[in-house]
């Protein structure tokens, strides 16, 4: 699984960073996903993470 940011849509409130940290971080002002497959151990979290943003800018595709 992957997961992408939507720079038109994050508003960069920091949640997904907190929530986690493995796959999500600030770049300026706007959150960013690490390129590459989420490590397996890191998926409820990075799904609990798009489910929690609150412009629904998080998108885990498989
Ligand atoms: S939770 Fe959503 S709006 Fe907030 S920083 Fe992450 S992607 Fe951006």
């Amino acid at each position: 699984m992957n997961a992408f940011v939507d720079p038109e849509l994050c508003i960069g409130c920091t949640q997904c960073a907190g929530l986690c940290p493995a796959v999500f971080r600030m770049e300026g002002v706007l959150a960013v996903a690490e390129p590459g497959p989420i490590p397996p151990e890191e998926v409820p979290q990075a799904v609990t993470a798009a489910q929690s943003c609150p412009v629904s800018a998080i998108r885990i595709e498989e």
